[in-house]
């Protein structure tokens, strides 16, 4: 086992990742050694594949755009669960994180005027959204990632897997990792560190997600006696192209496109008459499986009902200057051509609301609301907590930027401001060695009669798209927790590849492995939860109960069980109300 010293780990190497990076390389003048780990190569994160924007107050004095605007759509946009202080700070952050990446290189589009251009989103009551026209995650990333081989300090880890967080005395150590292409096991010990690793939408089969957006490690988290929060609230996008489920961006919508059913109706006037398309998500999903159930769908070959987006009145000029990817991906996965047919859309997974507990500035907090020294969070993996019930399109990359920032800076003056850092003791290697043999030689060497990690993982998507979908209902959820705790009690897997170099099936397992603890957060969180707020539905509790649900839920794991508490809504300015649109 290679032992590594950092000053500074962060583990995910997305927009959260790579902005916290070059955050904590400039705020510390250079002198602070930082590494970043990435389960993949760093630049096909999942980020990458962002298309329609990133939310920031850019020209109030010419739009009327307001901080307070944005803060309070996005809290009415949350169903009233986001915390109103650290909404604060996204608003207030948002429009610098545009001008930072501005300035290192992101080529937003423009208006004719030299204006940064900006489009509408679901929920926003102005044009707000930042855009690279349908690749701004692609801009974003390459920007950033460039902006990372500036600095001599910062090493890049591709393709190395994090097993495991260490912490001791309520204090961050480092973690371990799979190195994939070298077949090695490695700990790196550090002062600090950051989690980045994005969201857990391979928990659903149906999903926009990329493949390894699989999230075990929020799963390690609980283990490692972190708290994972409000994770019941998963995010279907209404817009996914059937039957792949690739995302069509909402910024179809944005830029004009229309919902229509089987009857050519724009449907969308029964459910919210003033927003029309661009209602938030969890309103717009849910009205697409409405008329799927009463009938006024389309059906398709492979079985899925769907609805269409209809772009056609875009025109092939505004179409091919905005949203040139939908055309080309609607083309090429679905062979349409949208200039002439509707493209063929239901709901698919596509963001998880919840993650892992911090405070408003991103520090890493147990159950009990103690921070864990040296640890932070940021991006998707992390519930700060802006999103509440229901994110808001295009919130997502501003928080990544904001906190990706945020926590960078915070840890580079934490790793400044703390002594030496001792060469790790016998007990510490000791854990790191015990993680290096549960997995080289148990895992990898298990006896064949261990269930495949693809068939286990085949059953949970079947359960979480079965017993806790868009519409919940608690004698269903009942049932499919009593599944997830017998899929629990598998503790190992059959690998069949017995190499230790590129062992895709080893890795395969091992997200399994934490899928599996996390899958059990969102069954126990839901179930629970009896009201309906933001994304998650429950047809036999159909309303908000802000009297006694308008609470975080905190979920983690005692003595190997999980147990959840709640925590307080903050509230600083709006008080709950009936959500219109
Ligand atoms: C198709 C699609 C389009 C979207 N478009 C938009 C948009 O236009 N605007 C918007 O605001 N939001 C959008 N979103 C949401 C947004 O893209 C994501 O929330 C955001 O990019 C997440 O970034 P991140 O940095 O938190 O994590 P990610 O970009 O998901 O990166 C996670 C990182 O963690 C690493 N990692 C994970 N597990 C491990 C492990 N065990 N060991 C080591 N490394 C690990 C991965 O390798 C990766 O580097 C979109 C989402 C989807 C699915």
């Amino acid at each position: 086992m290679e032992v590594l010293k950092y000053d500074l780990i962060i583990v995910g190497s997305g927009i959260a990742g790579l902005r916290a990076a070059t955050a904590a390389a400039w705020a510390s003048g250079g002198r602070i050694s930082i590494a970043i780990l990435s389960k993949i190569q760093a630049m096909r994160s999942h980020s990458l594949s962002a298309e329609g924007g990133m939310s920031a107050v850019l020209y109030p004095d010419k739009t009327g755009d307001s901080l307070e605007l944005h803060a309070y759509d996005t809290v009415k946009g949350s169903d009233f669960l986001a915390d109103q202080d650290a909404v604060q700070i996204l608003v207030e952050y948002a429009p610098k994180e545009v001008r930072y990446l501005e300035r290192i290189g992101v080529p937003w589009s423009r208006e004719p005027d030299g204006r940064i251009s900006q489009r509408p989103f679901g929920g926003m009551s102005i044009p707000r959204t930042t855009f690279a026209a349908d690749k701004t995650g692609f801009f974003i990333m390459s920007t950033l990632f460039s902006e990372t081989r500036r600095f001599d300090n910062i090493n890049v880890y591709h393709e190395h897997f994090v097993t495991k967080f260490i912490i001791e005395d309520g204090e961050f150590r480092g973690v371990t990792a799979y190195d994939l292409k070298r077949g090695e096991f490695k700990f790196f010990y550090a002062k600090a560190g950051i989690i980045a690793t994005g969201g857990a939408g391979r928990l659903y089969r149906f999903t926009t997600t990329a493949h390894s957006t699989t999230g075990e490690t929020l799963g390690y988290a609980l283990r490692a006696g972190l708290a994972i929060k409000d994770m019941e609230f998963v995010q279907w996008h209404p817009t996914a192209l059937v039957p792949s489920g690739i995302l069509v961006s909402e910024a179809a919508r944005g830029e004009g496109g229309y919902l229509i059913n089987k009857e050519g109706e724009r449907f969308m006037k029964r459910y919210a008459p003033q927003r029309m398309e661009l209602a938030p998500r969890d309103i717009v999903s849910r009205a697409i499986l409405t008329e799927c159930m009463e009938g006024r769908g389309f059906q398709h070959e492979s079985g899925m009902c769907y609805v269409g987006l209809d772009l056609r009145h875009l025109g092939e000029e505004k179409i091919n200057r905005r949203i040139p990817f939908i055309r080309e991906l609607a083309h090429k996965y679905a062979g349409i051509d949208v200039l002439s047919e509707p493209i063929p859309v239901r709901p698919a997974v596509h963001y998880t609301m919840g993650g892992i507990h911090t405070d408003t500035w991103g520090r890493v907090l147990t159950a009990d609301g103690k921070w864990v020294r040296g640890l932070w969070a940021a991006g998707e993996a992390a519930a700060v907590s802006i999103h509440g019930a229901n994110r808001l399109g295009s919130n997502s990359l501003s928080e990544c930027s904001v906190w990706g920032r945020l926590t960078g800076e915070q840890a580079a003056k934490y790793v400044l401001e703390t002594s030496r850092l001792p060469a790790p003791d016998g007990k510490l290697l000791d854990v790191a060695k015990g993680e290096e043999s549960r997995i080289f030689d148990r895992l990898l060497h298990k006896e064949q009669n261990a269930p495949s990690p693809y068939e286990v993982k085949k059953q949970l998507n079947d359960i979480m798209e079965e017993h806790f979908g868009p519409f919940r209902h608690g004698s269903s959820m009942a049932e499919g927790l009593a599944k997830l705790k017998k899929l629990r009690e598998f503790s190992s897997f059959r690998v069949v590849d017995s190499s230790r170099v590129y062992n895709q099936n080893l890795k395969d397992a091992l997200e399994v492995d934490g899928m599996l603890d996390l899958a059990m957060v969102v069954g126990i969180g839901a179930y629970a939860r009896s009201e309906s707020r933001g994304a998650h539905y429950r047809l036999d509790y159909p309303k908000r109960d802000d009297v006694n649900w308008l609470r975080h839920t905190v979920a983690y794991m005692y003595g190997g069980e999980l147990k959840l508490l709640y925590t307080p809504v903050t509230i600083t300015k709006w008080q709950p109300e009936e959500r219109r649109y």
